[in-house]
This record gives structure tokens, sequence and C-alpha cells, in this order.
């Protein structure tokens, strides 16, 4: 049966030799004493947790899924999901990065990040209430009344409870503005909150005794808009221990993510709270995305990773043909299929692929701590930049390349990939989801043309830009430089050109949209592998011993740049068409 290994070798390379993360955080007033021996420590303790708990629970967990009794409401996990949860909490794992003025650790978001990645390797089903957990304490810690965040925070950072994210209802996914769930002020400064939410992860469980839901909904007089939501907290349990009436109506049946329970909840007149300011509900839960949007992110990298170690596991055993430049397993009846070079292929670009998208995941988590944490403030707003440029970046590079590699992963499998024996036909099922959910993939190529190039008048875009550059000249002797600086040229020149001609008609702004965030992201990466070649190159010409994975690095550095960066020419293309091939069609030529 297939297992996991968390790379820790990687993370670290990552973290520590690229990144010179530790020394970083050591910068911020709240990290000083974060050093080596913590961080080293937490990770393998993580790499533990997520390979002999959280792993062993997966595949069984997604052949049973949830069960949902209508006569109680009542929602039962897979077998394992209550106590692995529980393991989970109690390691203290649900209060990492949260804030030690509600009992958590004040740890650094990347690390968070880091472990994020492993948990959705190992089991993103049961990692989805923590995760979602986590969105609604990020909302409770930025808006909550401090009565509010006395009342919940406590025992949503210790795990004791859960949370959820209630926006989507049957007419409204992407669309918020076309919300109908209410909100009716009460004599007691409560609101009677009804409606019907759908899709909601963890709407309902047995994981725990109380969920906390943060639910969008509109004010009797709200303008018939965005503008016009708010957001409410909505608990399960009052505080008297009576029920509330936001009952589960039912699972949704699903392709993946079988042990997360993806409910209908129905709001009969429900108690809740306002958080924040009335209809300022949106900016209230883009606190909550933002950060939810990184951790999907994650989910595509951590489901990827997996693939991959199934399928090199898989390569190596497989004996079939021979190789084309003759026998290498000549005791053998045939070679094992990984010296054939379409399964090379196969297996080299998810891992240059994941490496890359791990540089590029950490390096926008290690911005969010300096964003929040860093004294000069200067500096805060340049990596709030870069998180906020990066974000959708992240959230839907990591997931399609997390659905591609898995596919790949699965290929490598053959027909075996397609049973159920291997466990990668669940990661393929469950990674598709992550490019929809927390907007889909289209939607943050729209915020990452629409909002996120315009940010400061083009100031976080111009300051990525002129960060590259500066890193190419002081970095002349580093390797592929040459191939960074075309992407970057072409990079610049589809930015300039959304610019232009996105400002006289923003649908050629949308019909750029999805292959300019791709050649945003392989150019970024592009970046990353050089300074990841450059590291490794450093450190083979200092003498180290670690011949193998740093000249590995140097080869996939090589990979990247001849086989996967030849993608920009094309997307820069594509871009530069602009609308007419799109939008010339009639609804009817469509069909015809
Ligand atoms: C398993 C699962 C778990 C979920 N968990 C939650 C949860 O916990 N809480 C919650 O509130 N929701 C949740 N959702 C809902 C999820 O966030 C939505 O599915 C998602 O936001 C997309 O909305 P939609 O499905 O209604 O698609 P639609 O908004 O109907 O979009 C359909 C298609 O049209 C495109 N589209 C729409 N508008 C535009 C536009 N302006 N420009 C270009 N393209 C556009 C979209 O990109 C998409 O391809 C979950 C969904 C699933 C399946």
């Amino acid at each position: 049966m297939p297992s996991y290994t968390a790379p820790l070798r990687d993370m670290q390379f990552v973290f520590d030799e690229v990144l010179d993360a530790y020394a970083t955080l050591q910068t911020l007033p709240s990290q000083r004493e974060f050093g080596h021996d913590l961080g080293g420590a937490i990770l393998e303790e993580a790499a533990k947790l997520a390979a002999n708990v959280l792993a062993p629970v997966n595949g069984p967990g997604d052949k049973q899924g949830c069960q949902y009794d209508p006569a109680t409401h009542s929602v039962t996990t897979p077998d394992g999901f209550k106590q692995a949860y529980q393991q989970f909490a109690q390691g203290g794992w649900t209060a990492l990065a949260c804030s030690p003025d509600f009992g958590g650790q004040g740890l650094p978001h990347v690390l968070n990040m880091m472990v994020e990645e492993m948990v959705c390797s190992a089991n993103l089903s049961l990692g989805m209430y923590p995760g979602l957990t986590h969105g609604a304490i990020n909302a409770l810690t930025a808006h909550g009344t401090p009565e509010q965040q006395q009342a919940y925070l406590p025992k949503l950072i210790s795990g004791e409870w859960t949370g959820t994210m209630c926006l989507t209802e049957p007419q409204c996914g992407t669309d918020l503005g076309l919300i109908r769930t209410r909100a009716v002020p009460q004599a007691d400064g409560s609101y009677a909150i009804s409606g019907t939410k759908i899709w909601i992860t963890g709407g309902e469980h047995d994981l725990v005794d109380n969920i906390v839901h943060l639910v969008l909904a509109k004010l009797p007089d709200a303008p018939d808009s965005v503008k016009g939501i708010s957001l409410f907290l909505v608990p399960k349990f009052l505080h008297d221990g009576s029920r509330n009436p936001a009952f589960c109506g039912g699972l949704e049946h699903k392709m993946g993510i079988k042990g997360s329970a993806t409910c209908v909840m129905n709001f009969e007149g429900a108690k809740g709270w306002l958080i924040g300011e009335a209809n300022k509900g949106l900016k209230c839960m883009f606190t909550m995305m933002n950060s939810a949007r990184l951790m999907v992110g994650l989910q595509g990298l951590g489901i990827a990773e997996n693939a991959y170690q199934i399928s090199l596991g898989f390569a190596k055993e497989r004996l079939q043909s021979r190789a084309l430049s003759g026998p290498k397993a000549a005791d053998k009846p045939a070679d094992p299929i990984i010296v054939h070079p379409d399964v090379r292929r196969m297996l080299l670009r998810q891992k240059v692929v994941i490496e890359g998208c791990r540089a590029l995941a950490y390096y926008t988590g290690l911005h969010q701590d300096v964003a929040h944490d860093h004294e000069d403030p200067a500096v805060r707003e340049q990596a709030d930049d870069i998180v906020q440029l990066l974000t959708p970046v992240v959230k839907a590079f990591l997931t399609d390349e997390g659905s591609t590699c898995a596919n790949e992963g699965l290929q490598v499998l053959g027909g075996a990939g397609f049973t159920e024996d291997w466990g990668i036909e669940q990661l393929v099922r469950d990674c598709r989801i992550t490019r929809i959910y927390e907007g889909t993939n289209g939607i943050q190529a729209l915020d990452l043309v629409g909002r996120k190039l315009g940010l400061g008048g083009g100031r976080a875009v111009r300051h990525f830009f002129a960060m590259l550059e500066t890193w190419l000249k002081a970095n002349p002797e580093a390797p592929h430089t040459a191939a960074v600086t075309k992407a970057l040229k072409q990079l610049q020149a589809a930015t300039m050109w959304i610019a232009t001609e996105g400002m006289k008609d923003p649908e050629q702004a949308g019909a750029a949209s999805v292959p300019y965030l791709r050649l945003f992201a392989l150019t970024t990466l592009a970046w990353l592998w050089s300074r990841m070649a450059y590291v490794a190159q450093q450190k083979l010409d200092a003498g180290s011993s670690e011949t193998t994975f740093y000249g590995a690095k140097l080869k996939s550095a090589d990979f990247y740049m001849a086989r996967v960066l030849t993608e920009t020419d094309g997307l820069l293309a594509e871009i530069k068409a602009g609308k007419a091939t799109l939008m010339a069609f009639s609804e009817e030529e469509f069909a015809v």
C-alpha cells in the first residue's frame, strides 16, 4: 500500500538554504527565538503525525465517506477521523501560528504552511476541518469584538471547536452580491439568520462538540449588491447550551474529498452576531479568503507531492520492456520503467514543478510573516504587496499543477493507476476541487489582472519586477539568468499589453487573464529555480558531501528551463491574440 514520507530535506533546503528564512524571521519581534532547533523539531514531529496518524485513515475514509442521518441532522465522519483529529488538536497543531493572546503558539505562518503541506499530502479531507477553522480564526482575530474573541477564539484555536465559512447559496457562487440569506436585528442586539447555504465544508460533523459558522447575510435595508453583505457569527450551540436552529439538511455526493463533510445548511431564524461593520462583510470575508487561498494552493502542492512519491516508487519497481539503449537490469525479465525517456519526462515534470511550487509557496508565506510583524511599516507594506500579488498565483498555479501532477503520476502507473489499489486515483479526484473552491482559478486570474496589477497604482508589480531585475544584475553567475531574463521580459511585455489594452476594453484583460497568471507563475518559478540552482552550485563548490541532492537540484533547474519554461512563448502569443477569437462567436455558433 502507498505510504507518504514528508520531504523534509527539500523543505529545509527551500526554507533555510534558499530563503534564509530563520534569519528573516528573527528580525521580527514575535520570532526572535525561532531558530533551527525548534523549527526542525516541529517539522519532524509534523512529518510523523502526517505519516502515522493522518495518512492511514485517508484511503479508508475515501471509501467509507461521511454519513448523514436526517432524523437528527447529524453527520458521522469516517472511522478513525475523530481519533486522528483529536490527536491533531491535542498535539497543538491547530494552534501553531495563532495568537498567544488566545492560547495560540505564535509560531510563523510560513511554518504553519509547511505543516499544512504535509497534512494535505497525507489526508486532504481530514485537513479541511482545521483548515476552514483557520479562516474563521483569522476573521475573528481581525474583525471580532473583544467579547467575541474571548468567547470563541480560545476554543477554535485549541481545536475544541471548529469553524466554517458559509458563503455559497444555490443561486450564488462567484457572485456574492446575489446572496439571499437574511439577518433581522433583534431587541437584544443579536440577529435572526434565515436562509440556505450549500456546499459548506464541515457544516456538520462529529469531530467536536460545537461548530462556529461564519455566515454572509444581508440586513433588511441592505443595498442589493456586494456592498450589502454583512458577516455573522452563528454557533451551533449557544452559551447556555441550547441548540441554535442551524441544521444540516444533507450531504453532497461528490467526486472526491469524500471524508470531508460538504453540507447543505439551513438557518431557520438562528441567533447570530454581527462581525465587523454592517454591510462590510466582504472585507471580513477577504481576511478569511486570502489566507485560505494560500492554504488551498498548498492543498494542490501536497497532493502533487504524494502523487509523485507513489509514481516514483512504482516506476522503480515495475518491469516492462528493455531500455532503448540496451538492458539495464539484465538479471530481470525486463527493465524498470524508470529507464524509459517518457516515464522520466512524466516523473521529472512532477518533480521540478513541485519543488518550484514549494519555493513559491514558502517565499509567499515568509512575506506574510514579515507583512504582519516587521517593525518598519515600509517593509511591512512591501511584503504585503508581494503576498497580495502572489496569492492568486499560488492558489491557481499550485492547484492547476497539483491536478496535472496527480494525473501525470497516475499515467506513470498505467492501468494500476486507474485501480483503487494504489491510492493515486483518489488523489486525482481529491485534487480536482482545489481548482474550484475559494474562488475558481479563472476568478483568481481576474483578481490578478483586475485588482492586483493595479495595487497601489501598479506599485506592487513594479516593485516585484524591479526586485527580480536587481537579483539578476547582482547574481550574473547564477545558472540560467538568460532564461529568467527572457521570461521576465515576456511577462513585462504581457503586463504592458494588459495595462494598455485592458484599460481601453476590460474584455481584453478578461481574455488574457488565465494565460497571464500562468506566465506570471512560470516566470517566478524560473527565478526561484535559478536561485535554488545557484545555492546548490555554491554548496557543491564548497565541497558538500551531498552531491546527489545538490546535483539533482542543478539537473532539475536544467529540466525546468528546457522543458517547462518554454511554455512562456506560447502564453505571450495567446495573451497578445486578444479577445477577438473568443468574442467573435455568437451563442448559436457554439452549437454548430
Ligand atoms: C467540495 C466543495 C466544498 C466547498 N466548500 C465551501 C465552503 O466551505 N463554503 C462556501 O461558502 N462555499 C464552498 N464551496 C463552494 C465554492 O466556493 C464554489 O463552488 C465556488 O466559489 C464557485 O462557485 P460556483 O460553483 O457557484 O460556480 P459559478 O460561480 O456558477 O461559476 C461557474 C463557472 O463560471 C465562471 N465564472 C463565474 N463568474 C465569472 C466571471 N465573472 N468571469 C469569468 N468567469 C466566471 C467560474 O470561473 C466557473 O468556471 C464548496 C464547493 C465544493 C464543491
